[in-house]
């Protein structure tokens, strides 16, 4: 049996299976990919802004169909299928509008004649996504470097192969020329050798940790240049003027948020020990009313995970939690019916020693600590190897930004979860990777940002 297929994570049945391609089909598709960039680089902005708009449109009229199609996939609720449809439409519609600004050349001050940055398309990039975003984490490579005159070979995850198959036909519909998008169905033992491959010139990966430093290491070794973005365990900080309310509400729905399975979900949630047994309260309350279910369902709050496994890994975690002397507030179970359903969760006196101080929960598991002031917030925060997102929430919001600026992460965002929008950057520090997506930020990673400087023999440099 194939290991690229789709299963539905609310029946675990297998729903449709690909074929693994073989070495010539890779193959062809990189010539292809190489050949196509010759031409794509030559092309005018504004024939790469069309293709864009006209993608973003297709995703727009689509939306339903497609959003259907995360919940199939991978258990999403449909209503956030079909938001990050729209996200998509958005980003590619940004990089279309922008894009020709982003990329114009760039004057730079010299005493002497004239210099400017040119920036140039690099080549083939590899991109390698997972499948908790399964159409918006392939966008927010593919929009911007589409736009910078890259080509793009997209090796998705293997149990969303659906949306990648899709996301292709959108393209050739929208009259991307052959190989300017296209899909590898291989899989991610498979990607290593794909780096060593001359035509790809640079490597892209959203994943976990392991994944990415298999893949970075590799680049290395071939001297790609590569972008990681991995895994998070974001705070949320409640500051003492906090509205507990408004915090509990945001927290637990931010947790909530695609079953938990967000790189930039609220994982670790810090209270004032004043506080604490309120918010605990206030939140196991919205817990144990989220309504548990079919992810087609309007009324559910809480889908699927996105496989068999990954449910027994995340129960696993709670389990050994509890058994290294946390305590389970509510939750903790499997649903006894098929499919990868678990209770939304609460974990409290989580310590150092434990596995759940420094694991990535990738779940609906909301682990609340409480401390005594923002200080010991601030070394809690920043007590991890992760640094992609954060939140801080209070009424003051310039003492919450000061907060931010001691968090060390790559965003934080104030009185709202680790949000997404196209013109805001997007990425970590620390093992959460490195490098940007979206924002003019995104666009400048796979280019070469040249010199090109006029000058006189007699010039001193
Ligand atoms: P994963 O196992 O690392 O898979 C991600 C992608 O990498 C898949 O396409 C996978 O292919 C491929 N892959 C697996 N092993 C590989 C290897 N050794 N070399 C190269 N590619 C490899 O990640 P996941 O567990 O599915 O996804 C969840 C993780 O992604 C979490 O840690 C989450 O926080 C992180 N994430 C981060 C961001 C961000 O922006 N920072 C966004 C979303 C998710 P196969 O499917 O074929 O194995």
């Amino acid at each position: 049996m194939s290991s690229i297929k789709t299963v539905n994570p609310a029946t675990n049945q297998v729903v449709k299976e690909y074929e693994v391609m073989s070495h010539e089909q890779v193959n062809t598709i990189l010539s292809d990919a190489d050949k196509a960039f010759k031409k794509w680089r030559k092309t005018p902005f504004s024939v790469r802004a069309e293709l864009l708009h006209k993608v973003a449109a297709i995703l727009r009229e689509r939306k339903e169909e497609l959003g259907k199609l995360c919940s199939i996939e991978m258990g999403k609720l449909l209503r956030e299928g079909v938001g990050e449809v729209m996200l998509c439409a958005d980003i590619f519609d940004y990089y279309a509008d922008n894009g020709t600004q982003f990329l114009a050349d760039s004057p730079l001050e010299t005493p002497t004649g004239k210099a400017f940055l040119s920036y140039e398309p690099i080549g083939v990039l590899l991109s390698v996504q997972p499948w908790n975003f399964p159409f918006y984490q392939i966008t927010r490579s593919a929009a911007p470097n589409i736009m910078a005159g890259n080509t793009i070979v997209l090796k998705h995850a293997s149990n969303v192969p659906q949306a990648a198959e899709i996301m292709e036909k959108i393209f050739a519909e929208a009259g991307a020329p052959k190989g300017v998008y296209t899909n590898l169905f291989v899989p991610g033992s498979k990607v290593s050798q794909l780096l060593s491959d001359p035509r790809i010139k640079g490597a892209s990966l959203t994943g976990s940790e392991p994944a990415g430093s298999s893949f970075a290491s590799m680049a290395g070794k071939y001297l790609k240049k590569s972008t990681l973005e991995l895994g998070g365990s974001d705070v949320f900080v409640v500051m003492p003027d906090a509205d507990l309310d408004k915090a509990v509400k945001t927290a637990t729905a931010g947790r909530l948020w695609n079953a938990g399975q967000v790189c930039v979900s609220p994982k670790r949630i810090i209270v004032q020990e004043a506080v604490a047994d309120k918010f605990i309260e206030k939140a196991k309350v919205i817990f144990e009313n989220a309504v548990v279910g079919d992810p087609l369902d309007p009324k559910t709050d809480l889908a699927p995970l996105s496989s068999e496994k990954a449910v027994q890994d995340v129960i696993k975690q709670v389990e050994i939690a509890v058994q290294q002397g946390a305590k389970l507030v509510t939750g903790g179970k499997r649903l006894s019916r098929a499919g990868a359903f678990m209770e939304p969760t609460i974990l409290t006196g989580i310590t150092k020693k434990m596995n759940a101080y420094s694991e990535e929960i990738f779940g609906p598991v909301l682990v609340v600590y409480s401390v005594k002031d923002i200080d010991e917030a601030v070394e809690l925060a920043n007590d991890t190897t992760f640094g992609l997102g954060g939140t801080v929430f209070g009424t003051d919001t310039d003492k919450a930004v000061e907060v931010a600026r001691r968090i060390d992460t790559g965003m934080v965002y104030i009185n709202h979860v680790t949000g997404i929008a196209p013109e805001l950057p997007f990425g970590g520090t620390k093992n959460s990777g490195y490098g940007r997506e979206q924002s003019p930020a995104g666009i400048y990673e796979f280019v070469n940002a040249k010199l090109i400087r006029v000058t006189t023999p007699d010039a001193p440099y």
